[in-house]
């Protein structure tokens, strides 16, 4: 199947190696002059990992990873830890895959490496999707054309392949924005634990965790504003109005703000889950179709699980793309609609205003905690429990019991 990818990010570039390795002959068209990640960290779960085993590319994953020893949410003002999952060997056996802190630029790396040259053209802004009978031509901003008998937008936030099969009305607002910034320590320190950390606090809430192996530290800081804060990698804050922000904050994170060189801002856009991804012989993957709060760290994880998917999905049923299609969004909507809506409470739940909402909420969390030392309220068991692997098998026993 001759199938055209519209957008080289992590979605678009782990579904192009999925699609390759099932003999499809596939091509990226990307925006931008080159692939390219900005400078920050990012965590990737099991569900994830799983992907990434049944491509492959498991162990040249491995050789980008940082391990963190737990999950752990800490009080914002005295550090306190409020639940604590551990991510070591029987966290691993229990999802049969490892919880991992990688650079992005790392993580499309691991893609970008495996396909062949010749799939990839840049400098292809897609500006539109026309359809007649069994193909589809997108067209770039520079005039040409490309005819694919699959067409699939994996053309992030701002998707023109989804504009244009949907009509998509404006992106959500959230009213979050957040600080990122990258801090080299050279190794493990004293102030940063090698954990990924959740320091929620009243209205805002901090994730810390080690990527390069663990000789950086990734920040990301979350407030609330009332003013639109555009959505970018690129746009600049100050250290100064980070540190204003998180004044009164412990002094571990005030410790590691202090040696912030450059900071960026980004302003946090979702939307509601769609009722479908897909027409004719045209489809949506990653944050085209599913753009969500990054507050259960899945983003990305659902747009190489999406990739993953629509590979085998397209194995499952070889001649019949309907079918395929069909099966593929019967697979991802559910979930990724799941993630969406779930990752909009942890915005409420972790930035809870008032000193008696947040020691409610940390008693959930202890409770829970109690009651099965995965879970915690912050409840990710069912996420990083998928296995993408299984989608072939699950739909070999539903077409069974069907017949
Ligand atoms: C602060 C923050 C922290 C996050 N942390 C995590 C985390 O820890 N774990 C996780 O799993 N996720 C995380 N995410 C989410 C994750 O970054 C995104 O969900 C993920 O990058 C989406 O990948 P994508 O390939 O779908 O889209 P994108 O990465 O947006 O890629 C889209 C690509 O399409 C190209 N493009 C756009 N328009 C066109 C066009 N018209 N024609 C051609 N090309 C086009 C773009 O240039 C880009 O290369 C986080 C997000 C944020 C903001």
């Amino acid at each position: 199947m001759k199938i055209a990818i519209i957008g080289g990010g992590i979605g678009g570039t782990a579904a192009a190696y999925a699609l390759l390795q099932k003999g499809h002959q596939v091509e990226i068209f990307e925006q931008a002059p080159q692939f390219g990640e900005v400078g920050a960290g990012i965590q990737i779960t099991p569900n994830a990992v799983k992907a990434i085993k049944g491509l492959g590319l498991y162990d040249r994953f491995l050789t980008y990873a940082f391990y963190p020893k737990a999950v752990v949410g800490r009080n914002w003002q005295t550090a306190q830890e409020n639940f604590r999952i551990d991510l070591g060997a029987e966290f691993r056996e229990h999802y049969d895959a490892p919880f991992i802190h990688i650079h992005r630029a790392d993580l499309l790396d691991l893609f970008v490496k495996e396909l062949p040259p010749e799939v990839c053209h840049f400098n292809k802004a897609c500006t539109g999707i026309t359809q007649s009978g069994t193909t589809a031509e997108a067209t770039f901003s520079d005039g040409t054309t490309v005819t694919a008998d699959l067409i699939v937008g994996a053309d992030g936030l701002r998707s023109v392949v989804r504009r244009t099969l949907f009509g998509d009305g404006d992106l959500r607002w959230t009213g979050h924005q957040c600080y990122r910034a990258l801090v080299p320590t050279g190794g493990v320190v004293d102030y940063v634990n090698p954990d990924s950390t959740f320091w929620m606090g009243p209205n805002s809430h901090v994730v810390t965790y080690y990527v390069k192996g663990g000789d950086m530290v990734n920040i990301v800081a979350v407030t609330e504003s009332s003013e639109w804060v555009a959505e970018s990698w690129s746009t600049r804050a100050s250290k100064d109005e980070m540190l204003a922000d998180f004044d009164g904050w412990h002094s571990s994170l005030q410790d590691l703000f202090s040696r912030v060189d450059e900071v960026y801002n980004w302003g946090l856009f979702d939307r509601d889950p769609m009722e479908t991804w897909t027409r004719g012989c045209v489809t949506l993957l990653g944050d085209a179709c599913h753009p969500m709060l990054p507050f259960l760290s899945q983003g990305a994880a659902m747009a190489i699980e999406d990739g993953f998917v629509l590979g085998e999905a397209l194995g499952v049923f070889p001649d019949d793309l309907d079918r395929a299609l069909a099966a593929y969004e019967k697979e991802r909507l559910p979930r990724t609609a799941r993630v969406q809506l779930e990752a909009r409470e942890r915005g409420r739940t972790y930035h809870l205003p008032t000193p008696e909402e947040m020691a409610a909420r940390d008693a959930e969390y202890a409770r829970l905690q109690k009651e099965d030392p995965r879970k915690t309220g912050i409840n990710t068991d069912w996420v990083y429990d998928y296995d993408p692997r299984q989608f072939a098998k699950r739909h070999a026993v539903l077409d069974e019991i069907a017949s």
